[in-house]
């Protein structure tokens, strides 16, 4: 099939979607043509802006501001819900069944792929800690070989008084957060260990 320059540019573009196959990325991008030009520029647009989105300097979450919401509502509990991805935070926000603040890591700590301590926003969490004075940390790393390693090297660089627990039940081994149900999201927090 031969496919013109700007059509397949599009669809190039596309199929680097995960999930996204080459045959959907071509359909998407054929419906695409039948779109005004207003619409496409818009797409475009909202796209690209999503190189300058904008991190929480306290948590990390995307937000509008210097702070996300969640940071600034002073009716949430001292309590530091530790997560490896925002795609994680969202998925126990969204499950409504905690009312605490959260940390983003980025990751966990994996020295095969070359992340160290310093790729992950550990420092950022020792400050939090001890600037809100939270006594209390929630791990809500996935169960896996670095997730482990990256929890108990968390309970040993944070001060010993803070109660730390992780979450685990619930979560198959290997599975993420991130597609879970809300009601496994509440049994995992409910419970959870302390470490
Ligand atoms: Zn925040």
């Amino acid at each position: 099939l031969d496919i013109p320059n700007k059509l397949k540019d599009a669809v190039d573009q596309f199929s680097k979607i995960p999930g996204i196959g080459n045959k959907t990325a071509l359909r998407q991008c054929l419906h695409l043509t039948n779109w005004g030009r207003t619409e496409l520029v818009n797409f475009g647009a909202a796209i690209s802006a999503l190189a300058d989105i904008n991190r929480c300097e306290d948590c990390g979450v995307f937000c509008d501001d210097e702070r996300c919401s969640v940071c600034m509502d002073h009716k949430r509990e001292k309590t530091i819900c530790v997560v490896e991805t925002i795609n994680d935070y969202m998925a126990i926000e969204n499950s409504n069944q905690y009312r605490g603040l959260y940390h983003v890591l980025g990751g966990v700590l994996n020295p095969l792929l070359g992340i160290g301590p310093d790729s992950l926003s550990i420092d950022k969490l020792k400050e939090r800690v001890l600037r809100l004075e939270v006594n209390h940390l929630i791990l809500a790393v996935n169960p896996s070989v670095e997730g482990d390693a990256t929890c108990a090297f968390l309970k040993q660089v944070l001060p010993a008084s803070i109660q730390i627990d992780r979450i685990g039940f619930g979560i198959p081994i290997g599975g993420s957060l991130e597609y879970v149900d809300s009601l496994t999201i509440s049994k995992a927090l409910e419970n959870r260990k302390k470490m």
